[in-house]
């Protein structure tokens, strides 16, 4: 007897299925409607054509290009699996031939652009024809609000409501938005669909979070630890390509740099470099990677935080092709949200002014919580890849033993005194008028001098040096736990300088307690090297 195993092997050679793949075919199998998110690359196609085989009926496939449809067609003829494509490029007798073939169940599988389903020679095979599935590959193309929404996919739902019977609906994308997941399910009428994200976790890549006080330095330690090897540095814009960059060539480093600004040659010459590890580090901006595929990149460092998880996970996921063991490392500091920030409301400011207001909103509101759900991957003390899965909406364990949280021991430290000094430190100023940003708030409690310190007469503040025995490092790290937990806000507009918020200010009147959780300190050996 036929069983999914057992197809999986005859015709695509497999032994067995990948996580998530089986029970997205046992789920269509048992005639429920499916809806199939995973990663490009996980194998979606697998989902949907084993079931094909097996199902009573055609499996109708709708795809948005043809070069991928002719890939897919031509990929399962090979199989030895029946299957067509009918496609606006084709000569009419072709298409009726591919059509007289599939309602004679010559076909197991028919791709189709779904611009085509509504033509009335189409819908009148679709209508004679038994049909057991309809499967829409890229089916985030239906939601208004994902990347790149196709108004002929809307076309899906009047095709169907046009049948005699409703066959069974399944889908799949590699966009795992809520609100992308929300509008497939909608647009196609699935009925209590099953749905699963799977695919996501990448074994061999080991994901650490470092909070450097000196990023540089930080830096050239990672880089001599994986010395000969190949990676890619990211960072958040090009003049920080430029420095970065010149640092590790200034160091003698292997490096090269990649960005929008340089020359179509030069960013053809350094890519070629890199690829042919002539010059095996990479110090680039997102605009790096795109459709580049080098097996061996064995660690990817960003060198700022970007602006959300999806684009961290895709440049992260650079390394480590290979299989082989690879490291994603993210040098965090606070500034790097700030600087997201103004990255944000640049791009979304450089838009066409087709776009209405509201609709503009809209999307600086989910870039700005997209930024938030970033930060809270760069500051949590959670398991990583939990955090990164449980974003694109995969079910993980709480921890995974592989990952730099997982092999941290953290503490609680209960910083509350610390933090009410800080707090003060603000209140204080606002009193005389002032606002500072967290570097000069660090220089007064920790009874520094400087310029600004004597132009503003700080020395006379009651907070100046009540934390002389802390670092500077340490109150700005603090800070920034005041400002994660909301107790201090930035303003932008004003080089970041800090208020107090009500929820701070109750703090500081002992209302509330201000307990981290801290990575325990480094021998001190350890932190004089950075
Ligand atoms: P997607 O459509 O999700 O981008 P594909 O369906 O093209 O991915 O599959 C990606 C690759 O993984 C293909 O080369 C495919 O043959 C392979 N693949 C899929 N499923 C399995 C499996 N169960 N075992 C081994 N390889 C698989
Ligand atoms: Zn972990």
């Amino acid at each position: 007897m036929e069983t999914p195993q057992s197809i999986l092997k005859q015709y695509f050679g497999y032994d067995s299925f990948r996580p998530g793949q089986g029970e997205l075919v046992q789920s269509i199998l048992s005639g429920r409607d499916t809806l199939g998110i995973m990663p490009t690359g996980a194998g979606k196609s697998i989902c949907y054509q084993v079931p094909a085989l097996l199902l009573d009926g055609l499996t109708l496939v709708i795809s948005p290009l043809i070069s991928l449809m002719k890939d897919q067609v031509g990929a399962l003829a090979e199989a030895g699996v029946p299957a067509a494509c009918v496609n606006s490029s084709m000569p009419p007798a072709e298409m009726a031939d591919a059509l007289y073939a599939a309602e004679a169940g010559a076909c197991r599988l028919l791709y189709i652009a779904p611009e085509r389903l509504t033509a009335p020679a189409f819908l009148d095979f679709a209508r004679r024809t038994p049909i057991a599935m309809l499967t829409v590959d890229e089916a985030h193309c239906i939601s208004q609000w994902g990347q790149d929404f196709r108004p002929s996919y809307l076309k899906i739902e009047e095709f169907l409501a046009a049948l005699p019977a409703r066959p069974l609906v399944s889908a799949f994308t590699a966009t795992a938005t809520a609100q992308v997941r929300d509008d497939i399910v909608r647009a196609l009428g699935m009925r209590e669909p099953y749905i699963k994200t799977t695919g996501f976790d990448r074994p061999n890549l080991y994901f650490s979070v470092e909070r450097p006080s000196s990023k540089p330095n930080a830096l050239l330690r990672l880089l001599a630890e994986r010395a000969g090897k190949s990676g890619i540095v990211y960072c958040a814009t090009r003049k920080a390509v430029e420095d970065v960059c010149d640092m590790l060539v200034s160091k003698r480093l292997p490096a090269t740099r990649y960005h929008a600004g340089l020359s179509a040659e030069e960013r053809q010459l350094n890519q070629d470099d890199f690829l042919y590890d002539r010059r095996p580090i990479m110090v680039a901006t997102n605009a790096f990677g795109m459709g580049i595929d080098k097996s061996n990149v064995s660690f990817v460092i960003h060198y700022n935080m970007p602006k959300n998880m999806e684009s961290y996970y895709q440049e992260a996921g650079r390394a480590g092709r290979d299989g082989e063991p690879a490291d994603c490392i993210l040098l965090y500091s606070g500034q790097d949200v700030h600087t997201a920030e103004f990255l944000i409301e640049r791009s979304r400011e450089a838009e066409d002014d087709a776009l209405a207001p509201a609709v503009r909103q809209h999307l600086l509101e989910r870039d700005r919580e997209r930024l938030r759900r970033m930060t809270f991957y760069a500051t949590t003390t959670e398991c990583l890849r939990r955090t990164i899965l449980r974003y694109f909406g995969e079910e993980a364990p709480l921890s995974c033993g592989h990952c730099g949280n997982c092999d941290t021991t953290f503490e609680q430290v209960d910083a509350t005194v610390e933090a009410q000094k800080i707090l003060s430190c603000v209140y204080r100023l606002s009193e005389r008028g002032l606002h500072f940003g967290r570097v000069i708030i660090a220089a007064v409690l920790t009874g520094s001098k400087s310029e600004k310190i004597d132009q503003f007469r700080l020395d006379t503040l009651s907070t100046y040096g009540i934390m002389a025995d802390a670092t500077a490092a340490r109150v700005r790290q603090l800070t920034d736990a005041l400002i994660e937990r909301g107790h201090l806000r930035t303003d932008p507009a004003r080089y970041n300088a800090l208020f107090l918020t009500p929820s701070g200010n109750a703090l500081m009147r002992g209302r509330d307690t201000f307990v981290l959780r801290l990575p325990r300190e480094k021998a001190p050996a350890a932190r004089a090297a950075e």
